[in-house]
């Protein structure tokens, strides 16, 4: 009998309970007391869900409070000084100091001990969770880090389950991958130096586990799918060989890609078990059976815990059925990856189209295919996993023939592609001067990154007009409003290059989004970005599409407004691309391309609208990049490609400008200038204009604006400090190539230190032109 079992479930809530419970703690409106019951009603919902949909082993330990890497540093007392309680256990309120930071008021609610900070603890660093959306707190290491057993919730967990009558599987994060995920501070060292203290207290959780009567335990080694050096490969057959004397059976997982190089290694571990994805990576199937050894459980990944799309249930069984002949009982089926990663409950969408929500499946929904496929193993004559055969070969075949989907105008348009339409007409050297004598720009010239403060009052009237309170006449005069305001202000700022400040934006991919065609949203996929944070990403469906100029009233409405030039404001394909649901029917590269063309028609439409500078946002560029290095270059290629084809529509005196931020170049700089947008702004004031090396060393040869402040923070630095960041610039990028602005879009500042902050930037700017 095939196993249906579960990674980990979402743990926001299909209302967000989680979300709104958290912030009403932080706010001071509900006590810990009443925080701590909504998890408990949250876990309780979700194991009853999951046991509804037919998931036979439920996991435990995949809620958090904040999140689960963060949740495992105060199991192991990972606990920078500057957050210790003096004395005794962390408390919940050590865990969102560390997740938040803690101030130095002492009537904060963030202050982790119940008493006055003497000094304002930052927040541990967020970081992106391998190739997800999703942010885990980096755990911070040092030298002499010591590890001790530090917090109950897991076992206080696993009682609640049990008391509820749940067939329960703790899931922990396995240590070489605990530790690879973390940062050493202070001196340097190895990491995996601390792997044999670390390990004791691993023991300690599995004989605890062991003694509440639990007998699977799942491990995530997620590090098994990626370049792995050596040494670390060596230290996991060294940690589970000690590992393998503490009590119970362990489940290994690895999920987001295939296990490659490391699949010998991870079917060799002396555990009773393996999870691996065969969503991102089939190819393991059947490869893995030969070298699995003959007592192990094998868990396979069949159900997308990535993406919102039904399975192709056929499909799977067909994989699935052959390997069932080999392992019986051995053979388990679960998800992907864990479930945290896609929204909760598809019944929740009441406004989706019938057709449309017949293609979809969200966690519960992904539970009970799970367990279909495992029923279909296990008893292929039962009516109902007939019934769900034939529906699903219904969708799929609804799907591949939907002319909702399938639009032969695009498709003749992706196929009629040639190289010129990826390639400007002349060469960077040839265009800067056409754009130079056009613009008429000072040296150093100024600009910002697009988005001047969201106030609430234009999220107001957003809301206003989506419910139909305002029309749509009186919606465009606020909007009209807003930019006669940011325009007014950039002129007296003394700024070069203005933008009309994307009042009428409420995301960069949701706007646009919106405007095109293939494009569908649900009003409760959320799914969590990271602590009480949730996306809720729009969901690429059909071939793409832009009906009508999306952007053009608005910049062109701006620029009639000022003598100055303005900058058009569009989000690139990429980005588009890797902050949607997309399609999991045609390849990433074919949606990127269909992207690009219907961005194209928009920075086209402006050009001819005489805006003279256009912005293509790629913010997401490198989020795309695979977990593998083998892979990059592909990825890079037509990631390159596809910026090149939405902004190549245009006369060479049109200048493209593109930006990025929380972006490492080094590795990537040869695909940065192969996207040969005219001027590049990035974030770099953080690193110390650090960041620019990697232009200065392959001797990038388009114009540079590096970030010269910080936008995250409302502190307005002066201009001095601006200055020597540019000067810092200046002995990497030549002069005549640099630009000046933020570090990126201004929308969740307020005005005052906006204002504040570009008069210093402006002064710096005409500082440094003063010098030359
Ligand atoms: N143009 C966008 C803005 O200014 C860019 C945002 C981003 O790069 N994340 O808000
Ligand atoms: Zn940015």
């Amino acid at each position: 009998m095939a196993l249906a079992h579960n990674l980990g479930f979402p743990r926001i809530g299909r209302d967000r309970e989680l979300k709104k419970a958290l912030e009403a703690h932080w706010q001071g409106e509900l006590d810990e007391a009443g925080l701590r019951a909504v998890g408990r009603q949250l876990r309780a919902a979700h194991w009853q869900l999951q046991k509804d949909a037919g998931i036979e082993l439920l996991p435990v330990g995949d809620f958090a409070w904040y999140d689960q890497v963060l949740s495992h540093s105060l199991a192991f007392g990972v606990i920078p000084a500057r957050f210790r309680p003096h004395g005794g256990k962390p408390t919940l309120d050590t865990l969102f100091a560390m997740a938040r930071g803690a101030s130095a008021n002492p009537r904060s609610p963030n202050a982790c001990c119940g008493g006055a900070h003497a000094q304002p603890a930052s927040a541990q660093e967020l970081t992106k969770w391998f190739d997800t959306n999703y942010h885990y707190l980096v755990p911070e290491f040092s030298a002499d880090q010591q590890f001790e057993l530090s917090w109950e919730q897991l076992f206080e967990e696993v009682e609640e389950g049990k008391a509820l009558g749940h067939n329960l599987k703790p899931v922990l994060i396995g240590p070489l991958t605990y530790l690879w995920l973390g940062k050493a501070k202070g001196s340097e060292f190895n990491k995996l130096d601390l792997l044999e203290r670390l390990l004791p207290v691993y023991g300690e959780i599995l004989q605890r586990l062991a003694a509440q009567g639990v007998e699977w335990v799942q491990i995530d080694e997620p590090i098994l799918a990626l370049d792995l050096p050596q040494d670390w490969k060596n230290a996991f057959e060294r940690a589970y060989n000690i590992l393998q004397r503490e009590p119970g059976k362990k489940l290994i997982a690895t999920y987001f890609a295939g296990l490659e190089d490391n699949l010998g290694l991870a079917a060799g571990l002396p555990v009773d078990g393996l999870h691996i994805d065969l969503v991102r990576a089939p190819e393991q199937f059947p490869a893995i059976l030969d070298r699995l050894p003959a007592y192990k459980v094998l868990s396979l990944g069949v159900v997308n815990g990535r993406n919102v799309w039904r399975t192709d249930l056929q499909q799977a069984l067909e994989v699935l059925q052959q390997a069932h002949e080999r392992l019986g009982s051995r053979l388990w089926l679960a998800p992907s990856c864990s479930l945290l990663h896609s929204p909760v409950d598809l019944g929740r969408e009441d406004q989706l189209d019938a057709e449309l929500k017949s293609w979809l499946a969200f966690a519960v929904q992904k539970c009970a295919e799970v367990a279909l496929l495992a029923a279909a193993l296990n008893d292929p004559q039962d009516a109902r996993v007939q019934t769900a055969l034939a529906q699903s070969r219904a969708v799929q075949a609804s799907r591949a023939q939907s002319p909702r989907i399938h639009k032969p105008a695009v498709q003749a348009r992706l196929a009629a592609i040639t190289p010129a339409d990826s390639q400007r007409r002349s060469p960077f050297a040839v265009r800067i001067e056409q754009q130079r004598a056009r613009l008429q720009l000072p040296a150093f010239p100024t600009t910002t990154i697009g988005s001047f403060p969201q106030t609430s009052a234009i999220r107001l009237a957003r809301q206003a007009f989506k419910a139909g309170k305002l029309s749509a006449v009186e919606y465009t005069e606020a909007m009209h409003s807003e930019i006669r305001h940011a325009v007014t202000v950039q002129e007296q700022l003394g700024l070069d290059v203005l933008v009309h400040g994307e009042a009428e934006r409420n995301d960069m991919v949701e706007y646009f989004a919106e405007q095109l065609d293939g494009y569908a949203f649900t009003r409760f996929g959320w799914v969590q970005s990271y602590g009480s944070r949730c996306v809720k990403p729009a969901i690429i469906y059909g071939d793409l599409s832009r009906p009508q100029p999306m952007t053009v009233a608005w910049s062109s409405y701006a620029q009639s407004l000022t003598d100055k030039v303005m900058k058009g404001m569009l989000t690139g394909p990429v980005t588009m691309l890797m902050w949607s649901f997309p399609r999991d029917d045609i390849s990433r590269e074919q949606q990127a391309r269909q992207l690009a063309l219907a961005i194209r028609d928009e920075v086209v439409d402006l050009e001819a609208a005489e805006i003279k500078v256009i912005q293509i946002d790629e913010a997401a560029f490198r989020e795309g990049l695979p977990l593998r290095q083998a892979q990059w270059q592909g990825y890079l290629n037509w990631a390159t490609e596809s910026f090149r084809l939405c902004a190549s529509g245009v006369r060479d005196e049109t200048q493209i400008h593109t930006h990025m931020c929380y972006s490492e170049f080094n590795d990537v700089i040869e695909s940065i200038a192969a996207m040969d947008a005219d001027v590049i702004t990035i974030e770099t004031s953080r690193s110390d204009m650090e960041l620019l090396q990697a232009f200065e060393v392959f001797a990038y040869p388009n114009e540079i604006g590096p970030g010269v402040y910080d936008i995250h923070s409302p502190r307005v630095p002066d201009s001095a400090e601006m200055l020597r960041l540019l000067r810092k610039a200046a002995q990497r990028v030549p002069v005549e190539r640099l630009w000046v602005n933020p570090d990126c879009g201004l929308k969740t500042r307020a005005w005052p230190e906006t204002e504040a902050a570009l008069v210093n930037m402006v002064a710096a700017a005409r500082q440094l032109r003063a010098e030359l």
